[in-house]
């Protein structure tokens, strides 16, 4: 049984002859029982404004919708979704917003209401790149409370990685400095038509009210880009260029100059950042 009184996902793609394109990054969820348990990863969306990039023929936007968003704004590139995007419209009078554009340009706030969710099953291109928007914004807490997002499962390990481990790097300190990353679910590259070479994962990202430890973001930014930039280096080298006396600075926040950027907690870098303002 679907979950609302819309077709089945692949007759809505015949009929509006959607066919998957690679360039887009096009792997379409049809299974609407799936669609409607990730939009159950996003928490309760009935007080919320729901922000979905890359909506394609509409699975996840009729989970969120069917799991009671107040209202969801969908930005999607490819212009052939619209009809099929406007009939889930009409089913859900006054609920869906459809803004046919590029989601790295299109500003979403003018159209969406605080509390706000994100939600995405997003193109595989431009994922990353929505991530670390969302996560560096010049003022904190965010715009959003909590973003629920598809990436290929290699990118969320690196999202949820610790120090020590091989995916441990610069998103990781980006989500975690001041967001609480999980990964929620894993999928197989058949729950995707067509199926992508790699499995994905969604990762459940939680707001904080305020960082984990002091730090200027764009300080914090720059020190953590020069470390994973030459991550087999040790500090002392890879940092050379922040301050002429690095060493001391590394010894100050508790690092050790012959330490490497992977080993090191974010509670360090953060303190390696507070004694270069
Ligand atoms: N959400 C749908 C689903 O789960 O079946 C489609 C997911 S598909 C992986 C990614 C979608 O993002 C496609 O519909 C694609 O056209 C759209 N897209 C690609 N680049 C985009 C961009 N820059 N801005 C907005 N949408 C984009």
């Amino acid at each position: 049984m679907s979950i609302d009184a819309l077709p089945p996902l692949r007759q809505v793609i015949a009929a509006h002859d959607l066919s998957a394109r690679k360039s887009l990054g096009q792997n379409f969820l049809l299974d609407l029982n799936l669609t409607a348990k990730i939009a159950r990863q996003a928490g309760d969306l009935t007080e919320c404004d729901v922000l979905e990039i890359g909506p394609g023929p509409g699975g996840l936007t009729r989970g969120l919708l069917s799991e009671g968003a107040r209202r969801v704004l969908a930005i999607e590139k490819d212009a052939r979704c619209q009809p099929a995007l406007n009939e889930i419209a009409e089913a859900y009078p006054n609920r869906l917003t459809v803004v046919i554009g590029d989601a790295l340009k299109v500003d979403p706030l003018q159209h969406l209401t605080p509390p706000i969710r994100v939600a995405a099953n997003l193109p595989y291109n431009v994922g990353t790149e929505l991530l670390v928007r969302w996560l560096t914004p010049d003022t904190w807490p965010p715009f959003w409370q909590s973003l629920t997002l598809m990436f290929q499962r290699e990118v969320a390990e690196r999202i949820v990685a610790t120090p020590g481990s091989k995916a441990y790097g610069r998103l990781a300190l980006l989500a975690q400095w001041r967001a609480e990353p999980r990964i929620v679910m894993h999928l197989p590259p058949e729950a995707f038509s067509p199926p992508p070479k790699v499995s994905s994962a969604v990762v459940h990202l939680t707001a904080l009210p305020q960082p984990r430890y002091p730090a200027q973001p764009k300080l914090l930014e720059r020190v953590v880009a020069m470390a994973f930039n030459q991550r087999r280096k040790m500090l002392r080298a890879a940092l050379k260029g922040l301050a002429p006396d690095i060493e001391d600075r590394l010894i100050a926040s508790g690092i050790q100059p012959t330490d490497r950027a992977e080993t090191i907690g974010l509670e360090q870098f953060c303190a390696l950042a507070r004694t270069l303002e």
